[in-house]
């Protein structure tokens, strides 16, 4: 554990101090958390796992159909999505299961931010062509994290076009049939909260997770990375959402992220709060929840399964194992992040 970091934290405002830990986080994870966590989670599937389950099965059928026979699968499917957010609403009570996705197919990126010196998504062009593979000219964007979804998209269209891929929006037609025929996506960044309700609204959240189980490539950058954990409470943006959406993000990756993750100068005089003492807050609540710390310049890259750390950041990242625990992670095997629920 880097000495700088361990300054990170100041215990005298509530926050229990870290321990440093020479154990794997892989031993740690699945002793301590998940398995238990993710049985429960199997246990809890009821009324919104039901729903959710016979959108898929509509999905799975509207992708097989004519034309004619889709738009009736889509209409209904409209319906679904709809009960679900009405249910969601009236019943804030009944909590919305998301299982574990199945990753041997995936193909994601998860960029921690997309801005760099050198230019929107420069630092990640090789990550980008190498999630994307050889077959993908077109890129869907989802830019629903920003207010200016318009502007969010032609920026993003013009670094993309420079790259050499086509795009197209989900705003700018039915997102139901963009995301279906979707090669690849992009969901940019901005507010979490805002991207979830729209993806809630639109009913395109199951769908996603379905087209990357299936093999779809998925980038996502900051909001958008935050929704490829299972929860995603651990983003650094404020509840700016009139209409409160379900925290669960789209389950690709355990836990939770916390992007733009800084470690605090231990030099500023000024005491101000610091990423790591908000994530030990969390953990307080919800001691079972890792949260990984990913800084500027790096990413998570999913390639049918295998999960790894890159990028060219040069802060580590930090992975927060509940009960104040801390561990540095170095490029590489990130394999403890990905789910052993066989379903
Ligand atoms: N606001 C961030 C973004 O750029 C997300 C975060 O910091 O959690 O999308």
């Amino acid at each position: 554990m880097d000495p700088s970091h361990g300054s990170d934290r100041d215990s005298s405002e509530g926050v229990s101090g870290g321990e440093l830990s020479n154990e794997s986080p892989l031993d740690v994870i699945d002793a301590r958390a998940w398995e238990a966590f993710e049985r429960n989670l199997q246990a809890r599937e009821g009324h919104f796992a039901a729903l959710g389950e016979t959108a898929l099965n509509l999905l799975r059928r509207a992708s097989d159909a004519s034309k004619s026979e889709r738009e009736l699968y889509i209409e209904e499917l409209e319906r679904t999505t709809n009960r679900l957010v009405l249910d969601t609403k009236q019943s804030p009570h009944l909590e919305q299961v998301v299982l574990p996705a199945n990753l041997s197919n995936a193909r994601i990126l998860a960029l921690s931010t997309a801005q760099s010196d050198g230019g929107y998504l420069t630092y990640a062009e090789e990550h980008i062509r190498n999630v994307l593979g050889p077959d993908v000219d077109t890129i869907t964007l989802v830019p629903y994290a920003l207010a200016d979804r318009d502007a969010y998209a032609e920026k993003l269209a013009g670094r993309f076009a420079e790259m050499g891929y086509k795009t197209r929006s989900v705003h700018q037609g039915n997102p139901l049939e963009e995301i279906l025929n979707a090669q690849a996506i992009f969901v940019g960044g901005g507010n979490t909260f805002r991207l979830l309700v729209a993806l809630h609204e639109t009913g395109i959240f199951p769908l996603i997770r379905q087209r990357v189980e299936e093999g779809m490539p998925y980038m996502g950058a900051s909001a958008g990375s935050n929704i490829t954990f299972y929860s995603t409470s651990s983003t650094n943006d404020m509840p700016i959402a009139e209409q409160l959406p379900v925290m669960r993000g789209l389950h690709f990756f355990r836990g939770g992220l916390n992007p733009h993750y800084k470690i605090k100068d231990p030099n500023d005089p000024h005491k101000g709060e610091s990423n790591a003492k908000r994530i030990h807050q969390l953990q307080e609540d919800q001691p079972n929840l890792p949260v990984i710390g990913v800084p500027e310049g790096d990413g998570i890259l999913c390639l049918n399964g295998e999960v790894s750390l890159v990028g060219k950041g040069t802060k580590p990242s930090i992975l927060f194992r509940g009960g104040g625990e801390e561990l540095e992670i170095p490029k590489g095997d990130l394999s403890f992040l990905a789910q052993r629920y066989e379903h």
